[in-house]
């Protein structure tokens, strides 16, 4: 071939594969505007529980509006023929990320168009929980409290409630292929990689797969876990979780993670669904990303950092992840070290809450650079953060909060560039 047909072939190879990225860019881009007559169907959802919900009843209409409830802006409200709020409750009665102002913002509507608002509130939570639906309660009785008209009670979706026929809706079955112990040697409850068969679904990094535990015959009640590997296209329908073995305050093992971790054999069915959870899907790769985690968090993180890996032109990742003990949990470090090698990951801290003298914790991290943190999302970056709410996730998030102010912090929760799975 002369140089001056591959040049040609090149620049027509690099504008078909621009095009490409557009075009499904454009097919797969958020619809968020809203046509005149339109049902709306508004969630606010950490886990993708009360989107779930939400976008099963637009299904019985063929017009309606699926929007997070903070990008809903005045034009929805004078336009929706009626609208219906999906809402969980987050923490201890906190609102989801993308809930976050909702209450406020409602001042910022007109009071004629308030009070022609026909609406519904679902509040979803977890009756065994004090604060159960606090955030729903409050949408219900704020938007009463302003003049809109409900057009029913608030109905509630509790978790602990669910009855079994409903439980299996949804569900199918996975192989588990094969179960790692991956810190053998620590006096800690264990950590596994399980690997399973998963032809029947479909997920992207940042999903939740439910898996429903046996328990006397039936099955408990479903528990989540971060998919720890690429979307599903990309990975040869092997999905990957990584499962601590939960103690409960009494000493037991608790029900799923007992099961996952020690008595379901390799080879055996589990009963499993995946649960889209777009709050925490990245929809760009070539931006910088920074994956902050601890312990069993390291799982939602494997799955951005693999899509990556299997990305061209991805953008820089800088991981930070905290275990407890330096000799026993070091696992996946040639995975690690050879996404680093690859250039995948540019920047690695590793850090360990039980080092003799040198204890650390990734708000450490993030507290120490304040600079080099800031420098490294000024390139339209998102942040991730995966694990314990309580233990990491308030740490963590009061960190950012002293690295980037409070303000920076709401606008990337508002432009959906801090994600965070935490439980
Ligand atoms: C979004 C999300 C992602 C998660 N990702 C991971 C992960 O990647 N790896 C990991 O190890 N863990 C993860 N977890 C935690 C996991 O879901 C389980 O809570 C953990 O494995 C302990 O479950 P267990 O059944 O062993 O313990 P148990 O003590 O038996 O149950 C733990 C929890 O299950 C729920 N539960 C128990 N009984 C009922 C009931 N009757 N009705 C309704 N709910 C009930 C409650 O929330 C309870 O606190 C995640 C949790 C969430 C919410």
């Amino acid at each position: 071939m002369s140089e001056e047909l591959r040049i040609v072939v090149s620049m027509a190879l690099g504008i078909a594969w621009c095009l490409w990225v557009g075009i499904s860019w454009f097919r797969h881009r958020p619809r968020l505007a809203i046509a005149n007559n339109q049902p709306v169907f508004a969630y606010a959802s950490q886990t993708g529980h009360a989107r779930a919900a939400a976008q099963t009843h637009t299904n019985s209409y063929n017009n309606a509006l699926l929007i997070p409830l903070n990008k809903l802006t005045p034009q929805h409200y004078s336009l929706a023929t009626e609208m219906h709020f999906f809402v969980s409750t987050y923490g201890e009665g906190e609102a989801p990320d993308n809930g976050h102002g909702f209450i406020q913002s409602l001042n910022s509507i007109n009071q004629d168009i308030i009070q022609s608002l026909k609406f519904t509130v679902t509040a979803l939570g977890d009756s065994r929980y004090p604060a159960f639906c606090a955030f729903g309660k409050q949408v219900y009785q704020q938007l009463t409290h302003i003049g809109a008209q409900p057009l029913s009670d608030i109905r509630f979706i509790d978790a602990n409630a669910k009855k079994t026929a409903d439980k299996l809706l949804g569900f199918t079955t996975a192989k588990l292929i094969k179960r790692t112990h991956l810190n053998p040697d620590s006096e800690h409850p264990g950590l596994y990689q399980l690997h399973l068969d998963a032809k029947n679904l479909t997920w992207k990094p940042g999903d939740i797969l439910e898996v429903l535990p046996p328990e006397k015959g039936k099955y408990g009640a479903p528990r989540s876990y971060s998919i720890a590997s690429a979307a599903s296209d990309l990975h040869n329908d092997q999905l990957t979780l990584l499962v601590r073995l939960h103690i409960t305050p009494d000493g037991n093992q608790g029900l799923a993670s007992r099961f996952l971790t020690q008595t379901c054999r390799e080879g055996a069915s589990l009963t499993v669904k995946v649960r889209a959870n777009p709050s925490c899907q990245l929809t760009e790769t070539n931006t910088p990303l920074l994956l902050i985690g601890a312990g069993s968090g390291l799982a939602g993180l494997l799955g951005h950092i693999e899509q990556r890996s299997l990305t061209a032109n991805a953008g820089p990742i800088w991981l930070i992840y905290g275990e407890r003990d330096p000799e026993c949990d070091h696992h996946l470090a040639t995975d690690i070290a050879h996404w680093q090698q690859q250039k995948v990951l540019s920047r690695v801290d590793r850090v360990f809450s039980r080092q003799n003298g040198a204890e650390k914790y990734v708000q450490d991290v993030l507290l120490e650079q304040p600079q080099a943190i800031k420098a490294f999302l000024k390139q339209h970056g998102d942040i991730y953060v995966c694990g314990n709410l309580a233990g990491m996730g308030k740490a963590v998030h009061h960190a950012l909060t002293q690295i980037l102010g409070q303000s920076a912090l709401e606008s990337l929760t508002a432009s959906g560039r801090y994600h965070r799975d935490l439980y």
